[in-house]
């Protein structure tokens, strides 16, 4: 199957009320750990790329990558999206890869980590918007800005700094026509989240559901969802491992948000901490022996989430739509989001 419209996929998830995880990735292991899992729970599934990413592995190893999966597995649904692009280049470089989706992150200034202002986003955003529908590719927003810093990439501080307001989301969407919306509602990015355990009521729920009931053809995007089990963290501190005690999101308060309106789940911390490599054998020194286990251990992770996240069984719903066909449907109106209902 061809890589398909995030857009799409992000449609058919509001239609079954479920969410769909979207995982980073910089390496093939990680990849093939995300399909096995998606393989294995017949899932459709949003593989993701930061600028880091692309970086790190160059952009075109990463990107045959992701097209073998989807040559590999073609009753997945695979979406290809950049994660915060920080700029117009960024994402028109991704686009030309073959990337299906972009994020533009203009809650920041393109240096990644000065916030900037609401024009200022609505201007880059628009601007991207215009040239990514075009070529029947989606577009994430964002509006607040998420704590902490991942990649390089963040403002830092906690995620209650900067929540979003739902008046200006709602004038967002309208001007800029984004298909997806990343709020903030009290995540951030990394492994440390919050510094006690959440009492179940750490996510800005009453914002969430304003936005949705303003908005309810945007699909709302939760970064930094992470839950960070203390599993994990146990076993990379047992194995030499220096994490300090910290807590995620509760998947609990995942599922809440799904209930509402959330149809991207951002996931990247827990599937680190699951890939991270343990040397049990020290005499051993081929990477397949330690790369295989990390590799399960993580597409064990990635599975226990498309199952939670209600992903797991839709693989095979419905039958992807051409680029062309949906570059058309931006084109004669069908997929514009109409965003406003009676406030
Ligand atoms: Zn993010």
């Amino acid at each position: 199957m061809p890589l398909v419209s995030m857009r799409q996929l992000l449609d058919e998830a509001a239609k079954g009320g479920y969410g769909v995880g979207a995982f980073n990735v910089n390496n093939m292991e990680q990849i093939q750990a995300i399909m096995m899992a998606a393989k294995e729970t017949k899932s459709p599934v949003i593989v993701q790329a930061s600028r880091g990413a692309r970086k790190f592995a160059e952009d075109l190893y990463l990107f045959k990558l992701i097209q073998a999966a989807a040559e590999l597995n073609p009753e997945i649904p695979i979406a290809m999206h950049q994660d915060h692009g920080n700029s117009f280049e960024t994402c028109e470089s991704a686009i030309a890869l073959g990337y299906t989706s972009v994020m533009m992150d203009g809650s920041l200034k393109a240096d990644g980590k000065t916030p900037a202002t609401f024009e200022e986003n609505v201007a880059i955003t628009k601007q991207v918007v215009d040239y990514a529908h075009e070529r029947g590719v989606t577009v994430e927003g964002e509006i607040g800005v998420l704590g902490g810093v991942e990649d390089g990439h963040g403002a830092g501080g906690s995620g209650l700094d900067h929540i979003t307001d739902p008046d200006q989301a709602v004038e967002f969407a309208e001007r800029t026509g984004v298909d997806a919306l990343a709020i903030a509602i009290g995540t951030s990015h990394g492994a440390y989240k919050f510094t006690s355990k959440p009492d179940g009521s750490v996510l800005k729920m009453d914002v969430l559901i304003k936005i949705h009931k303003y908005l309810p053809n945007t699909h709302l995007v939760m970064h930094g969802s992470s839950s960070v089990p203390k599993e994990l963290q146990d076993i990379i501190n047992q194995y030499g491992g220096k994490l300090n005690p910290t807590w995620g999101v509760p998947v609990e308060e995942i599922q809440l948000g799904i209930k509402n309106g959330v149809r991207k789940i951002n996931v990247d911390t827990d599937n680190r901490l699951a890939i991270t490599v343990f040397v049990e054998t020290p005499e051993k020194f081929d990477p397949r022996d330690y790369m295989k286990p990390a590799r399960e251990a993580m597409a064990k992770v990635v599975a226990q989430r498309m199952t939670q996240f209600g992903q797991a069984s839709h693989a095979g719903d419905y039958k992807p739509v051409s680029i062309e066909e949906i570059a058309k449907g931006y084109k004669n109106g069908s997929l514009v989001t109409k965003p406003l209902v009676s406030k």
